[in-house]
């Protein structure tokens, strides 16, 4: 499937890939197509993630489609908690992409 050129074939190609499966708090598993082109199969996060309660940074997760990364930052600072997803690598997405870039960008890694 080609990457999404309007934000009305990212919304309808994120519906068809975005999925949630399991049952049980500990048993759902989130789904989550890439954030730039919605493609399938980009990360599977569970809903219920004891290892994410508090601050830290989720890894980069590279989108074997269109070739972008990013990664999700949790934050908590005592009373409330926020997560943010930042783009990590890659080429620019398009400007209606809901995600922005991380300030500084990783040190590229050589292609093997
Ligand atoms: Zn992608």
């Amino acid at each position: 499937m080609a990457e999404p050129t309007t934000r009305e074939e990212y919304d309808r190609r994120f519906k068809q890939t975005y999925r949630i499966s399991g049952r049980g708090l500990p048993g759902v598993v989130m789904h989550l197509p890439c954030p730039f082109c919605a493609a399938a199969g980009w990360l599977d996060q569970p809903l219920f993630d004891p290892a994410r309660a508090g601050s830290g940074r989720g890894p980069d997760v590279t989108c074997a489609e269109c070739g972008r990364s990013a990664a999700f930052i949790y934050a908590y600072d005592g009373g409330s908690s926020t997560v943010e997803l930042v783009q990590t690598g890659g080429v620019d997405p398009p400007e209606w992409v809901p995600c922005r870039r991380e300030t500084e960008r990783p040190t590229e890694r050589p292609t093997e």
